[in-house]
């Protein structure tokens, strides 16, 4: 029997990484998604048959408790709080880890056996990590949320105090290992490693949150894989690995797309800030704002359009009236295209699921490399709701909060129009000269109002 178990969690285990292989591109997320969870029901099925002292009655309850919340969440949450539920789940995945590892040493000690060093350094490797995500989880969601300044704290000597802390956790990690039966060193190793993510995750200003977010998803697939070697389950021990590599694979994008350092991030060392222009000095009087129909009669007469959409098109859900527009302008002849950047929006792959949600063709978008080749052939370029990621001064003053990031070069389109609701900055903070250059035109508005408004200019003219 229990063979026959392995050989399906090991079925399971292949079906998880076909799925993430199918997720690697847009035309077969949806079979990967299929395939991981035809495999994660089978891990749950054979997990469930492979138990004999197992009460179906709390797992029928647990079930309907956490699907309940875990709907009702699906469907509340905008698209725009993503990262932070994705935090809490980290957090949960965390605490989870934690509690397991526990149990299984105080199942140990109740029964009076010694449990081998491979388990108890698997349950002090749980409650380590485990901790540490659970806490640092819960900062990160405080400071996406606003309910904790999203700003990074820093105080001297908190390296020190961190490294301390480190050493202290490892101390009592080799505490539990050597004494297991001795219950309070793994709540101590606990509480220490609550007390480090905590601190781990406070030096990190809100900007950089979505990167840490991708870390601590890591994290908790590593607790996940250390808690997999406690309860011997080969499957928790491959899920956990493969969340693992791939969160710090996603880290390792993020922060190559923000041109950041994983140390800098977590140290809270920001990009070089202040010194840079004011808003006054970049914009004062150069600004020339524009009107929907003024735009929609550039539209008309441009063979060429590229559409840049950032954070601004999520929150104002201009999807629909964006894929309408393009419509409606193909079918006039115009070639229209997509330039989207890795990181516009707040999380990876945020304008790929909005665009597809609005059934925009897969086809028809262009990443950064591909949009910047023959920008310079495009006649206007739509910035709708984007800002950072098209912010020309990433290119020339190495002294601001986002020098060196890789944009998206529309001022060297013919035109560029800007879409959005004032002269306020993005993420970064920082003032964009792109709104005061001679080709740019500011459209001031909601983004889905402003699209909706160009649409019904074009078809009355
Ligand atoms: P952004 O720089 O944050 O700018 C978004 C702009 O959207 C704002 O300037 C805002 O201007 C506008 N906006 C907000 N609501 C709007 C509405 N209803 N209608 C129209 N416009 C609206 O966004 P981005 O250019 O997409 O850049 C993303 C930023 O997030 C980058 O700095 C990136 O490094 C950071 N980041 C992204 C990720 C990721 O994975 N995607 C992860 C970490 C960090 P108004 O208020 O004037 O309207």
């Amino acid at each position: 029997m229990s063979s026959l178990i392995n050989i399906g969690y090991l079925v399971a285990s292949v079906l998880f990484i076909l799925g993430l292989k199918g997720l690697t591109h847009p035309r077969t997320a949806v079979r990967g998604n299929l395939l991981g969870a035809t495999g994660m029901l089978l891990a749950v099925v054979l997990t469930l048959t492979n138990q004999q002292i197992i009460s179906y009655e709390m797992i029928i309850l647990g079930l309907i408790i956490g699907g309940a919340i875990g709907a009702a969440l699906a469907i509340k949450i905008e698209m725009t709080s993503m990262p932070e539920l994705v935090a809490v789940f980290n957090g949960f995945g965390g605490i989870a880890s934690v509690l397991v590892a526990g149990a299984a040493l105080l199942e140990n000690t109740l029964n009076g056996e010694i449990p081998m060093m491979q388990l108890t350094i698997a349950i002090a490797a749980s409650g380590l990590i485990g901790a540490v995500t659970f806490c640092g989880s819960l900062v990160a969601f405080g400071k996406l949320k606003g309910l904790i300044g999203d700003g990074a704290v820093l105080f001297s000597g908190q390296q020190v105090i961190n490294a301390f802390l480190a050493a202290a956790a490892l101390a009592l990690s080799c505490w539990v290992v050597i004494d297991p039966a001795n219950g309070m060193a793994y709540w101590l190793l606990v509480g220490v490693a609550s007390v480090l993510g905590v601190l781990l995750v406070i030096p990190v200003g809100g900007a950089d949150m979505p990167v840490v977010v991708a870390l601590l998803n890591s994290y908790s697939g590593l607790a996940a894989a250390a808690t997999g070697f406690v309860l011997s389950n080969n499957v928790l021990i491959i899920t956990g690995s493969l969340v693992g590599a791939s969160g710090i694979i996603l880290t390792q994008i993020m922060c190559k797309a923000m041109n950041r350092s994983l140390t800098n991030v977590l140290f809270g060392v920001l990009a070089p800030v202040g010194g840079g222009p004011s808003a006054d000095e970049v914009y004062g009087g150069k600004v020339k704002s524009t009107s929907a129909e003024e735009v929609a009669m550039l539209l008309e007469t441009a063979r060429r359009v590229s559409i840049i959409p950032g954070y601004g098109m999520a929150v104002s859900q201009a999807q629909h009236p964006v894929a309408n527009l393009a419509a409606i302008l193909e079918s006039r002849g115009t070639t229209v295209e997509y330039g989207v950047h890795p990181v516009a929006g707040r999380m990876p792959g945020h304008m790929n699921v909005l665009l597809a949600e609005a059934d925009v063709p897969y086809e028809a978008l262009r990443d950064m490399d591909e949009t910047n080749q023959d920008i310079d052939q495009v006649d206007v370029a739509l910035v709708i709701g984007a800002n950072d990621v098209v912010n020309p001064i990433a290119r020339t003053d190495p002294n601001s909060a986002i020098a060196g990031m890789p944009i998206i070069d529309v001022d060297k389109a013919k035109t560029v129009v800007i879409i959005k609701r004032s002269l306020s900055p993005g993420f970064a903070g920082i003032p964009n000269p792109l709104f005061a250059l001679d080709n740019s035109l500011m459209l001031f508005g909601d983004g889905k109002k402003a699209v909706l408004d160009m649409i019904a200019a074009l078809k009355d003219s």
